[in-house]
């Protein structure tokens, strides 16, 4: 079989960040360019022996790691953000080689963890507890946060690298080791990240071990979720993965942060300003060929404003360029494999046939050299029959149409996932009700802008069949630590809380 070029310039990417040669040509695990369906290798996975002989690693290097103070270990995750700086282009362009995002918002993903790494950075030094008021005359209570163990991170494949740090990020300024599992159609980007983490723990003398990539399937992760020293499992996928981790872990009483599907929507009110609406509708639902958990799936319009919407979104929709990721001029790239093709497909026929409208796209796009590619759509649908309410993750927006604002809140809410939502609205009491607590049940809830594009300044995550877990910025790194309350007594003698007497 002769290379493609897409195969060829991945190898010299991977070369470039450091990777050596990792393919067997007898690998069970077949590594995919969604850009042309075109094998770029093969690895081996990871036996469940191996993954174990990893958190083995993972556990001396916590056990040196957790000693480190926090601000040192603070310059572990600058040299990682320096290293990430200087590579953002080459493991931007992989993430576009493996999964198919367009240039920009691969090099975007790289630039996502240059930022959490800043934050990271800063965080190391604030890591901070509370002093609380105690009854008790002259002793003192406070809390102190400490380095949790190793945190086992499975990621789905849509952002390969940037999920990767979130976690690891913070958890290592936390103090804590990484066991990282990515997902099996991005394998190449999770070495790449290796590498660079390797490279940066030699820069700053961390521990050998602290950062681990485990490769393979489902197996792979069971051997991660069932793992009795691994306190933490934080997993970014489906719904129906979060709801086979979650019992596995929470049987051994281990702790899970999950970020799981969404279903995300953005209620157009009669006030909304029609451009800025069409061309947050736009990225949020077709960006990145819809494949974000916060891609826009459904629009709620006003019907005073529904003709002149949808005929602006169909006509943005069909100028909108399509074709080879790699190509500056394309917004639109693939989908991440047939399978991908064949759910939009299927969710399509089952809209239609529930009597919905396609008011544009829904087909295959003609692009050379393979590849799943559709032109996205737009389906007006008379109700939220049940394909609206399940995420198919492909560029499929649902356009639903409401009268008053509490039905439209009805119908946002009216999904089993609660990750992101939106509403363009120039009206004050429309917007702040969305806010409020009889609004949106997301854990994002955006005003004149789409549900995607977060930044890590926020926490990140979403309720119900999202997961309910929280990423990123805020308070997320409470999540990597676990929390101590301290009582110290200073005083000669010894009075019990509540009034007990015990003497
Ligand atoms: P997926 O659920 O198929 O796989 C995700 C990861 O879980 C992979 O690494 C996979 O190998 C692993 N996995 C699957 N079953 C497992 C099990 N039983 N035990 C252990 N590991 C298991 O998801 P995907 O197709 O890669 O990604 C798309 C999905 O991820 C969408 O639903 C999307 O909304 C969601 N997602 C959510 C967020 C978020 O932050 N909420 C971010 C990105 C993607």
């Amino acid at each position: 079989m002769t290379m493609t070029d897409i195969a060829e310039q991945a190898r010299a990417v991977l070369g470039r960040l450091g990777v050596a040669d990792p393919f067997d040509p007898d690998g069970d695990l077949v590594c995919r360019s969604p850009i042309d369906g075109h094998e770029i290798g093969r690895l081996v996975s990871h036996r469940p022996t191996e993954v174990s002989a990893a958190v083995d690693r993972a556990v001396v290097a916590f056990e040196q790691w957790r000693q480190v103070p926090a601000p040192v270990r603070g310059r572990f995750v600058r040299e990682l953000g320096e290293l990430l700086r200087e590579h953002r282009d080459d493991l931007g362009t992989l993430v576009t080689i493996e999964a198919g995002k367009i240039v920009s918002e691969g090099r975007g993903e790289v630039q996502e963890m240059i930022d959490i790494c800043d934050l990271a950075v800063g965080l190391s030094r604030q890591l901070h507890g509370l002093t609380i008021a105690t009854e008790r005359p002259g002793h003192r209570m406070m809390e102190q946060w400490h380095p949790l163990g190793v945190v086992g991170v499975i990621s789905a494949f849509n952002f390969p690298v940037a999920v990767w740090s979130w976690n690891a990020a913070l958890a290592f300024v936390c103090g804590d080791a990484v066991v990282w599992k990515p997902s099996e159609k991005t394998l190449l980007t999770a070495l790449a990240c290796q590498a660079l983490a390797e490279e940066a723990g030699r820069r700053a003398g961390a521990p050998e071990g602290l950062s681990a990539v485990v490769l393979g399937a489902r197996e792979v992760g069971e051997a991660l979720v069932d793992d009795p020293r691994v306190p933490l499992v934080s997993a970014t996928g489906s719904t129906r993965m979060g709801r086979q981790v979650a019992p596995r872990v929470a049987a051994r009483l281990g702790r899970t942060l999950l970020e799981l599907g969404g279903n995300n929507a953005a209620i157009v009110a009669p006030s909304a300003d029609l451009d800025l609406a069409v061309r947050g509708i736009v990225f949020s639902a077709v960006g990145t060929a819809g494949q974000r958990c916060t891609s826009l799936r459904r629009v709620i319009v006003h019907e005073s404003v529904k003709d002149d919407l949808l005929t602006r979104l169909a006509a943005a929709y069909e100028s909108l360029p399509i074709g080879s990721p790699l190509d500056p001029a394309t917004l639109v790239g693939p989908l991440v494999d047939e399978q991908a093709w064949a759910a939009f497909d299927a969710a399509i026929t089952q809209a239609t046939a529930d009597g919905g409208v396609l008011v544009t796209g829904g087909r295959q796009a003609a692009v050379d050299g393979g590849g799943s590619y559709v032109e996205p759509a737009i389906v007006d649908m008379p109700d939220q029959t049940e394909i609206v309410r399940t995420e198919t993750f492909a560029p499929l927006v649902y356009v639903l149409t409401y009268d008053t604002l509490e039905e439209a809140i009805a119908l946002h809410n009216g999904v089993a996932q609660g990750l992101s939502s939106s509403i363009f609205t120039l009206d004050v009491r429309e917007a702040e009700t969305f806010l409020s607590a009889v609004g949106s049940d997301c854990g994002i809830a955006n005003v004149n802008i789409g549900p995607s594009g977060a930044e890590i300044g926020g926490a990140f995550g979403g309720e119900k069949d999202t997961g309910g877990g929280r990423e990123s910025g805020s308070d997320a790194w409470r999540n990597y630590m676990r929390r101590v309350t301290n009582t110290v007594n200073y005083s000669t003698d010894l009075p019990l809380a509540q009034g007990v007497e015990f003497a």
